[in-house]
């Protein structure tokens, strides 16, 4: 059969379905995609495009409020809008979902509005709103996606106790939030909040905030500091119990967390009060009424589907790919969309070799100052058993970071000293999720610490960071 006459059913309209959707079309697949909500899934309607767009509001607040800084005067109050805030939120969200229904008009891509089930292999039924049918499948993907997971004890009720879809609808500013998760989510939604007015708590049950392993320590400290500068409280080790509601918000008690390492000093239980507490922990698999266990779809102990590294699920002919594989694999836009190229790559039977590389996959965390990484954190790389060196170039070192007043951040760079292989790009400060590109592109095309050195950076720009680490490296 070729590529021309295979047929492929995508469920789930997210960045993971939309993309499996237009490289098929565009390689000559005829693809039927159903999404049961809005095209663009999390990443689009409650995730990554909401919270960078409201966190956009946040710095242009911040910069009004700084203004005088840069000989700018600003005459009267300055204060944020939120109706206005949503309504832009709002206003870009549905220009990009537009442009996700043109794009799947333009391949002749089947758009169906409603929900999937798979009934075999090769077998989808369709429910949308017009009816229900179903569709003949060559191959078919699942990506479904994940959803906000309630955490015993602190049950979701939309209006005291929130979870991250609530948090970026909120109508107005809450005078105080306490935050349960210091992860990427709960750090990024902490900036945003605080930057708006908000007394804000953050909450996190390790030791540190953005407990990540791909996170390097340096960053979670760095973070940790600016955020106590603008006097968000983070109390790490923690835990929120004894939670009760009333008309005055949530009461709680933060006690000691059971995830705090071996050894650390206790710290005595003490009450808190805030209006609103919003959870940022965990997500579950959207696989409800999906048939997996009819069409004998494998997935572990807590629902997430298992797949290889060419996203084939345990049924021949069925891929999973995104966030319903879990914390096991990803759980990124970006980390979604690479894995559907691969799934689609291995339905067309292109045997290019190519697994899904997780290594050099990038995170972007949009709080204040950025962060972005890439590659092993200087943990990691000790941990896989390299002789580890460093070089580190503070921000506030370049003149465009001083032109900009944007002076809190560094730029660090692991690299294997036997090799001088490049390991590990870890950068905070402005533009630090743009700048972190060229580690991924270093890292990808195996790049060693003097190929970057040796790599010209324009002269006054933040990328020079990078340029300058490299230079510094120990040989
Ligand atoms: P999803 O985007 O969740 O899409 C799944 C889609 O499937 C949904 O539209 C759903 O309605 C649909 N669906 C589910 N079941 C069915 C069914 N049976 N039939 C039909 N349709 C169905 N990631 C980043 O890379 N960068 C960020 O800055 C970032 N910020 C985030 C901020 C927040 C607050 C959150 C919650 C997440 C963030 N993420 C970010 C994570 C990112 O949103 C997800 O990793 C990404 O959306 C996963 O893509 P996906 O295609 O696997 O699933």
């Amino acid at each position: 059969m070729t590529a021309e006459t295979k047929t492929l059913t995508v469920i789930g309209g997210g960045p993971g379905g939309y993309t499996a959707a237009f490289a098929a079309a565009r390689a000559g697949m005829r693809v039927t995609l159903v999404e049961c909500e809005s095209l663009g899934g999390t990443c689009l309607n409650h995730g990554c495009i909401p919270t960078k767009t409201i966190k956009s509001s946040a710095e242009a607040l911040e910069l009004a409020q700084n203004a005088a800084a840069f000989g700018v005067r600003i005459e009267g109050g300055i204060h944020i809008d939120p109706a206005a805030v949503l309504q832009r939120k709002e206003r870009v969200r549905s220009i990009l979902c537009s442009g996700l229904e043109k794009t799947c008009a333009s391949l002749g891509i089947d758009l169906v509005r409603g929900r999937g089930r798979i009934l075999r292999a090769g077998l989808v039924e369709l429910i949308g709103t017009g009816g229900t049918r179903t569709v003949e499948a060559d191959n078919i993907i699942i990506a479904t996606g994940s959803r906000p997971v309630e955490l015993p004890g602190l049950p979701t009720d939309h209006t005291h106790i929130l979870n991250s879809d609530d948090a970026l609808r909120l109508e107005s500013v809450p005078s105080s939030l306490i935050i349960v998760g210091g992860g990427v989510i709960g750090c990024e939604m902490a900036c945003i909040y605080r930057a708006f007015g908000a007394t804000v708590t953050l909450v996190e049950g390790q030791d540190r905030i953005l407990p990540l392993p791909s996170v390097d320590e340096d960053i979670s400290a760095l973070l940790q500091r600016e955020m106590k500068k603008r006097r968000i409280a983070c109390e790490t080790g923690c835990t929120l119990t004894n939670v009760t509601t009333g008309p005055d918000g949530v009461h709680a008690a933060l006690a000691a967390s059971p995830f705090a390492p071996a050894g650390a000093v206790p710290r005595p239980e003490k009450t808190v009060r805030a209006e609103k507490v919003l959870v940022t922990v965990g997500r579950a698999p959207c696989t409800d009424g999906l048939g997996l266990e009819e069409a004998g779809i494998a997935a572990d102990a807590r629902g997430w589907i298992t797949a290889d590294a060419r996203m084939r699920t345990s049924v021949p002919h069925i891929y999973a790919i995104g966030d319903v594989l879990g914390p096991g694999r990803v759980m990124l836009a970006h980390a979604a969309s690479a894995e559907a190229l691969c799934a689609v790559a291995d339905c067309l039977g292109k045997d290019t070799g190519r697994d899904m590389a997780y290594r050099h996959i990038p995170s972007a965390i949009f709080t204040s100052p950025e962060i972005g990484c890439v590659g092993m954190s200087e943990r990691q790389a000790r941990d896989a058993g390299h002789e580890v060196k460093t070089s580190v170039v503070q921000m506030r070192e370049l003149g465009k970071a001083q032109a900009m007043s944007a002076l809190p951040g560094f730029c660090k760079l692991v690299a294997d000293a036997r090799t001088d292989a490049l390991l590990g790009v870890h950068m905070a400060g402005a533009h630090a999720t743009d700048l972190v590109a060229e580690g991924v592109l270093a890292l990808h095309l195996g790049a060693a610490v003097a190929d970057v050195a040796a790599a010209v950076h324009a002269h006054p720009t933040l990328a020079e960071a990078m340029g300058e680490a490299a230079l510094r490296m120990p040989q």
